[in-house]
């Protein structure tokens, strides 16, 4: 991981030129004048990469020194993370897949146990649409590859056969460490959860270390904590075509907001795009739907969520979050139609007035 910027803002707390020649009264005048600044505290922030995406970390009141201790802490764990995750490089995930493969146990190293656990519970909850065992189908597609893909779809029996292995998440069994699948096509990949995950580890070691206020943002997708100068966190929504700022939401004390879309990686051939998201159940990508966001207590199941409602669609979104426990969702379908919850109407500012329709859900 390579620390890309560090920037730091000091809150502006000093006295104007107007107080000049009044240093006599220079305690009183402190004492008055510190409480109305006290709201304006140290900025720090930070550029980590982690997953393919560029992680700004900013915290606010604590010294520098510290924020870049805690920083570097959190860097070494996305590090850690990055290696012990990823579905195509080398590594402990790999391995597991490749056991799983040939019918073979395979011991998992700590740090992936609980990811492993809490993805099987979210695929239960969204009714197998979040399902992190579709590696082999991901692979068939192209995504599982740093660069976008390109060239016509895979071969149609290639994904029926993939359709009668239907790999899913339950078949997976953990004893002790070990892990075994009886299904040979269970593949599993983390895309839709992982960062998600990161950051709620990253919050963590934050609050650990003393800290009260902060932002942990991979590439629009974040989680964020406390104030910002006194007043709550205004966060940007991201443009479902990818133009800048869709809508922005005020972060109530402890939240984490995510967004899936599928003008974010996608194959194009022939003038047909084929996003990244798949549904498992045909095993094709989403093509009417162009984004979700969802606002969450933590980043990992916001992150498993935004990914399910894509593949649940305008039909099933409602259902799908109200299992997986969501009290904020919006989708925007191919037609610019946005679906959404009533509590989530309450939270969320247009940038500009949405000029397609707007479906407001009963409540979740
Ligand atoms: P996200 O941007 O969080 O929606 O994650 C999208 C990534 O999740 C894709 O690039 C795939 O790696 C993976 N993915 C796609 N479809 C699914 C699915 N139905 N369940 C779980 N993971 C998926
Ligand atoms: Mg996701």
């Amino acid at each position: 991981m390579i620390a890309l910027s560090t920037q730091t803002r000091w809150g502006n707390i000093l006295l104007g030129k107007e107080y000049h020649g009044l240093y006599l009264w220079l305690p009183l005048l402190l004492s008055l004048l510190l409480p109305a600044c006290s709201k304006q505290l140290e900025v720090y922030e930070q550029r980590l990469y982690v997953f393919g995406t560029l992680v700004d970390i900013t915290i606010r009141g604590v010294s520098e020194e510290k924020a870049r201790q805690i920083t570097a802490l959190i860097d070494t764990d996305f590090q850690r993370m990055h290696h012990d995750w990823h579905a195509w490089e080398p590594g402990p995930l790999v391995d597991i897949n490749t056991a799983i493969s040939k019918g073979e146990s395979i011991q998992v190293i700590p740090s992936l146990l609980p990811i492993i656990q809490r993805s099987t519970e979210l695929y239960g909850d969204s009714d197998g649409l979040f399902n992190p065992a579709i590696g082999g189908l991901l692979s068939l597609w192209g995504f599982q590859r740093n660069e976008p893909p390109n060239g016509p779809p895979p071969d149609k029996n290639d994904i029926k056969q993939w359709l009668v292995q239907a790999p899913a998440m339950d078949e997976i069994t953990v004893k002790e460490g070990v892990l075994h699948s009886s299904n040979p096509g269970v593949q599993l990949d983390f895309g839709a959860f992982a960062k998600g995950y990161a950051v709620d580890i990253a919050i963590e070691t934050l609050k650990k270390h003393g800290v009260q206020h902060a932002i942990v943002n991979a590439g629009g997708d974040l989680r964020a904590f406390g104030q910002s100068e006194g007043r709550p966190w205004r966060v940007g929504v991201r443009h479902p075509q990818g133009k800048g700022v869709l809508a922005s939401i005020e972060i109530n004390g402890d939240e984490s907001v995510f967004t899936s879309g599928n003008y974010e990686r996608y194959r194009e051939h022939e003038g047909v795009r084929y996003p990244h998201i798949l549904d498992p159940r045909s095993g094709i990508p989403v093509q009417d739907v162009t984004s979700v966001t969802v606002i969450h207590s933590n980043g990992a199941d916001a992150d498993a969520a935004a990914t399910a409602l894509v593949v649940a669609g305008p039909s099933e979104w409602h259902r799908i979050a109200k299992k997986m426990g969501i009290k904020y969702a919006m989708l925007v379908d191919g037609e610019g139609t946005v679906y959404m919850n009533p509590a989530m109407q309450k939270r969320v500012q247009f940038q500009e007035k949405p000029s397609a329709n707007l479906v407001l859900s009963e409540r979740l």
